[in-house]
């Protein structure tokens, strides 16, 4: 049998990141900047108002008080977006709002709080500073400078950024493109009412959402059934258009084993110590990597969270790829299989730092997996685990 970390690292060497692509702004968010971002302009791109107020010549109003405004005749109104270069004349002021161009000779902005806001002659009730409520031309960015280093995710400040500098596309690491295959004669769509004997699709449609989570893309969900050339038809149709397939169901050791059946030749079909997840497999298809997880729902999942999203994660330059891990005070007593690694479903108060397993350990107990928070890591060389012992977890929250 292949132990947990060994599989772990065969199925990671099967990734490869994809080579680096511009995309429009849209599609960057969460993804990784292949590239630096330099700014080609200044922000501010031109001197402008931070308030609502007057421009003005600070020493013309340098003594204004409420008790003896100094007046001054308002001879323009400077919205913003107005194009047109202006010049402040002595002894005048200009209406302007906020974000609107400073006019050339201005040396200070009045908040219209501090005056009687009228737009024919403006009372003005206090001093200002020179240089007062003014955004300078290239304060947040001077042109030139690197904004935003490769390696950078890309959050939705980032693209306010690169938004505002003019730049309409991002050179990024892409998303994984995922072809995720369920397989199963017993598997029958949402909505399609139930034969005895069949149950609906379950693995697809979950896996599909973890993919997504992990940050990657999911094209295509094919369902086929346990016919060897209908699965073989359908993933030679997707697979060259893809980075990554993932099956389940189809290879353990029963008959009408699809997946095992149709891929001897491209896959490595092998026993992992663990549980739940025994039957593995990994290898390529026509050059395409491909991952054959179990049937069982909680075997599906919880394979795809050891094997697959941190090189998937990886894959896509994505920082702090793993799920963050920890230690819980453990507030049971818990056996495990000796010589496997079990990972059982758990609900960690983060707060108390206690832990609790939940639900069976068995592999198709898929209601108590979705009410966890976090699989425990237990040891193959542990059988035994007592209420008030340290245990390891993955925080799935
Ligand atoms: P298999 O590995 O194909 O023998 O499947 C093991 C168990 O998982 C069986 O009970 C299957 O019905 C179930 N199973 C396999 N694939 C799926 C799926 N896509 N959705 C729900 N259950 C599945
Ligand atoms: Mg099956």
């Amino acid at each position: 049998m292949r132990s947990v970390d060994e599989h772990r690292q065969v199925v990671a060497g099967l990734f490869a990141t994809a080579a680096s692509t511009a995309v429009p702004l849209a599609d960057a968010l969460g993804l990784v900047l292949a590239q630096d971002v330099i700014a080609p302009l200044s922000l501010p791109g031109f001197d402008n108002s931070a308030m609502d107020g007057y421009a003005v010549i600070a020493d013309e109003i340098a003594d204004a008080s409420a008790d003896q405004p100094v007046s001054l005749p308002v001879v323009e109104d400077i919205p913003a977006g107005r194009t047109d270069a202006l010049t402040l004349k002595a002894g005048t002021a200009h209406r302007i709002m906020t974000g609107a161009p400073l006019p050339a000779g201005a040396t200070a902005v009045v908040p219209v709080e501090a005056t009687n806001a009228a737009t024919d002659t403006v009372e003005i009730r206090v001093g200002a500073k020179p240089g007062q409520h003014i955004r300078r031309a290239g304060e947040d960015v001077t042109a030139g400078t690197t904004v935003l280093a490769a390696g950078q995710v890309v959050t939705p400040a980032a693209l306010g950024l690169t938004a505002a500098l003019g730049l309409g596309e991002l050179s990024v690491i892409p998303r994984q493109r995922v072809l995720v295959m369920s397989t199963g004669s017993e598997l029958v769509a949402a909505g399609t009412p139930l034969k005895p004997g069949q149950i609906y699709e379950s693995n697809g449609v979950m896996l599909t959402a973890a993919v997504r989570e992990a940050g990657a893309d999911v094209v295509f969900t094919p369902m086929t059934d346990d016919n060897v050339e209908v699965f073989r038809e359908a993933l030679d149709r997707y697979c060259a258009d893809v980075d990554l397939i993932i099956t389940t169901g189809g290879v353990s050791a029963g008959a009408y084993e699809v997946v095992k059946d149709a891929l001897t030749d491209s896959v490595d079909f092998v026993k992992v110590a663990m549980q739940p997840g025994m039957p593995q497999g990994c290898g390529t298809v026509n050059g395409t990597p491909i991952i054959t997880l179990p049937g069982n729902p909680v075997s599906a999942l919880v394979s795809f969270e050891v094997f697959i999203r941190t090189p998937l994660r990886a894959a896509m330059g994505l920082p702090n790829p793993e799920r963050p891990r920890r230690t819980a005070v453990l507030t049971e007593d818990l056996t495990s299989p000796r010589g496997k690694r079990q990972f059982r479903r758990g609900v960690l108060d983060a707060d108390a730092g206690t832990v609790t397993s939940y639900g069976p350990p068995a592999s198709h107990h898929l209601r108590w997996l979705a009410s966890a928070n976090c699989l425990l890591e237990i040891g193959e060389d542990v059988d035994q685990l007592t209420a008030g012992s340290q245990v390891h977890l993955w925080d799935l929250a």
